[in-house]
């Protein structure tokens, strides 16, 4: 029994070919040990969606380009109206009424890599299922297999740390935090870790497979404690490990950060999210304005370059609070800052709720969710606020890549990202 795992394009994305598709190599490597042939078709990057012949496909739906994924599966049905396609992945997950429009045989809420090889298993059998699976948290992420990387041409993908090509690495899963912006529906709100030994022997088997010592971790917090980061300090020792990870902007241990340092950290990006206490206060984001400065402070005495992440446009955003933000942005010494548009997504708090916040969806078109506008000018334009217009933030978030492009700003990333910079505004 053939398997294609389809990763679909996103054709507005500033860099689609930025990041390898790392759950479905998950996904693809738990199917692989239990024996099932798996291919993974990534559309990223090409015009030509070329469908492979397989008895089951499974789509990863994002929110801004699930519609992609739906006229791809359509094609499917029409090829091989034998194949059976099940849906999985974010979108799906946080749209709970998501409508199959007919094309999709399941539907699979949750983690897939677990669930993948079972539904298989039935379909292989032709046992009777339901449409819907709800797939179990997974428990034990040691016990998922190493992304099947061989699956995808892995060098080819662009994120790069210090200038190096890098590979994505996944330590933990869901947060505990009750940021209202966010959409914790797939992975939950109880933070699970892998063990520092599975990540380490994962690391070396890339060192050894790819000649790759250079990674991103994408967990919230990959090292909540001085414990983690002093063991995984322990275990890499010598192997000449550089990386760039997350942190919270109101971690207060200088240590870890010092410890971070020592292990290869080279950049560490924080959630600042804003420079106004309101704005914070509003998202429940947990954090000050005054812990965000200590914390940028603690991280860069530790020798690290410090990258902000921001979120404009949230209910309550006016034109004088994006002036406080970049404000915050030069006073605090952050080396790099990247802005994001606010989009309410599906399965966060503030989507189900926008009516309390004063905030109005102008649009139930999915592919207008992009935190980035995309390079034909498209996406970011969802809500009207009482504050801002969804026109009026779209303008104000032009003036802010502007201000960015020309800020200093040092490490490769950034560079890169302002390179990307120029694009429509349409
Ligand atoms: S934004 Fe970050 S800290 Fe807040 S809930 Fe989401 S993952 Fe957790």
């Amino acid at each position: 029994m053939h398997i294609n795992l389809i990763r679909v394009p996103d054709p507005t994305s500033i860099d689609d070919m930025l990041d390898e598709p790392l759950g479905l190599l998950y996904v693809a490597a738990n199917l692989l040990k239990e024996g099932f042939d798996v291919s993974i078709s990534d559309y990223r990057g090409t015009d030509d969606i070329c469908i492979k012949e397989a008895d089951m496909y499974g789509i990863q739906l994002y929110t801004p380009t699930a519609h992609i994924g739906i006229k791809i599966a359509k094609r499917i049905k029409r090829m091989h109206p034998w194949a059976y396609i099940v849906a999985g992945g974010a979108h799906v997950t946080a749209v709970p009424y998501f409508d199959t429009a007919g094309v999709f045989d399941m539907v699979c809420y949750g983690e897939g890599e677990m669930a993948m090889p079972v539904i298989a298993g039935y379909r292989e059998k032709r046992g009777s299922q339901s449409k819907i699976w709800q797939a179990n948290t997974i428990e034990s992420l040691d016990a998922i297999p190493f992304p099947a990387r061989h699956l995808v041409p892995i060098m080819d993908y662009h994120r790069k740390v210090e200038g190096h090509r890098c590979f994505g690495i996944i330590g933990q899963r869901g947060c505990g935090y009750k940021c209202m912006f966010c959409d914790r529906a797939l992975f939950g709100n109880r933070p699970r870790y892998r063990s520092v030994e599975n990540i380490v022997k994962e690391i070396e088997s890339c060192i050894d497979t790819y000649g790759v010592w250079h990674y991103e971790f994408f967990d919230d917090i990959p090292f909540p404690n001085l414990a983690r980061i002093q063991h995984f300090g322990e275990m890499t020792k010598g192997m000449g490990l550089e990386y760039r990870c997350n942190s919270r902007s109101d971690q207060k241990n200088d240590l870890i950060f010092k410890e971070m340092q020592k292990t290869g950290c080279k950049v560490v990006c924080f959630g600042i999210e804003s420079g106004v206490q309101a704005l914070l206060d509003a998202m429940k984001k947990g954090t000050t304005v005054e812990g965000n400065l200590n914390t940028i402070k603690m991280a860069k005495a530790a020798g690290l370059t410090t990258m902000g992440y921001f979120i404009l446009g949230y209910p309550g955003e006016t034109k004088d609070t994006i002036k406080k933000t970049m404000e915050f942005v030069d006073n605090s010494g952050l080396d790099q800052a990247q802005f994001y548009t606010f989009v309410p997504l599906p399965g966060s708090e503030i989507y189900a709720n926008l009516d309390k916040y004063g905030a109005k969806l102008i649009t139930s078109d999915f592919s207008e969710f992009y935190h980035v506008t995309g390079t034909d000018g498209h996406g970011g334009k969802t809500i009207d606020t009482p504050w801002l217009k969804a026109d009026e933030l779209h303008e104000e978030m032009q003036k802010v890549r502007k201000w960015l492009k020309e800020r200093n700003s040092k490490g490769a990333m950034q560079d890169y990202y302002k390179e990307k910079l120029d694009y429509k505004t349409a």
